[in-house]
């Protein structure tokens, strides 16, 4: 659906001019002719983007910006009636996204409108493509992994298995799932290299310690979950991690699970 725009403005004929070009370059148009009708507008019809004339009638456009503000992120660009500094920085501090001086160029008013939405529409694509679990942010568009804001380098596997999980965290996953899931049903190199990008795999994302993201559980599989790390004076765990031991039964594991540690207690057990 092509997207909604209202324009806030008390001049008629700015607006039917404004409107008509709207259309034409393939935006739906509700227009309010005053600073309340705005505002309700803005708020109950949830338009794509805003433009807010600053003189207005009931309530001027800094007003207006404002309260939409407290309840929208809803993109705004002023119109400020002249090359008027102050009303560019009143109007920016109050969550207004751009502005245009008056009498303004309407190409240069929808190219901005559509720089603006580009950017709205990559920041929600960013929001929806984004795995967050504590300090850990997997990308899975970008195919980009950060802990604590910094890129951690995985290699295409790697990143794939740790994906996988955690597009469903807490389920287990079985080494044939993640085999076939990762490496296709074709490949024989054996279970075995599974745990062996899982071990990689924590190393990388090991944000601090006791910290822990991908799981084993014992004789199932692994899964992924966030487990911050114990609080400070709490009993660390001595050696191993539980978690870094291999689910089957054939790998060989030093120490075995222990029970009683904070954070990286399995809730699966043997
Ligand atoms: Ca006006």
């Amino acid at each position: 659906m092509n997207e909604l725009v209202l324009v806030v403005e008390d001049e008629e004929a700015l607006v039917k001019g404004l409107s008509l070009s709207l259309k034409q370059a393939g935006y739906r148009v509700i227009s309010a002719p005053d600073g309340p009708t705005g505002l309700r507008l803005a708020l109950e019809q949830s338009p794509d983007l805003v433009i807010l004339d600053i003189m207005l009638p009931g309530m001027d456009g800094f007003e207006v910006c404002r309260r939409i503000r407290q309840h929208s992120t809803v993109p705004i660009i002023m119109l400020t009636a002249r090359s008027d500094d102050v009303d560019v920085i009143v109007g920016l501090e109050l969550g207004a996204d751009d502005y245009v001086t008056k009498p303004f160029n309407t190409r240069e008013l929808i190219a901005r409108m559509k720089a603006i939405l580009r950017r709205v529409a990559r920041e929600k694509e960013d929001a929806r493509d984004a795995i967050r679990a504590g300090d850990l942010e997997i990308s899975l568009r970008r195919r980009l992994v950060t802990v604590a804001g910094k890129p951690v380098a995985l290699t295409p596997k790697e990143f794939d298995i740790l994906a996988y999980l955690a597009a469903q965290p807490e389920r287990v996953f079985t080494r044939e799932q993640i085999l076939h899931a990762v490496w296709g049903y074709d490949f024989y190199g054996g279970q075995r290299a599974v745990d062996v990008h899982i071990r990689r795999i924590r190393e990388k994302i090991q944000s601090r310690p006791g910290a822990a993201y991908v799981h084993t559980s014992w004789g199932k599989g692994y899964y992924f979950a966030y487990r911050p790390a114990p609080l400070a004076g709490a009993q660390p765990a001595a050696g191993d991690h539980p978690a870094d031991a291999a689910p089957g039964g054939d790998e060989p594991t030093a120490t075995g699970p222990r029970v009683g540690t904070a954070g990286g207690q399995d809730p699966c057990g043997p």
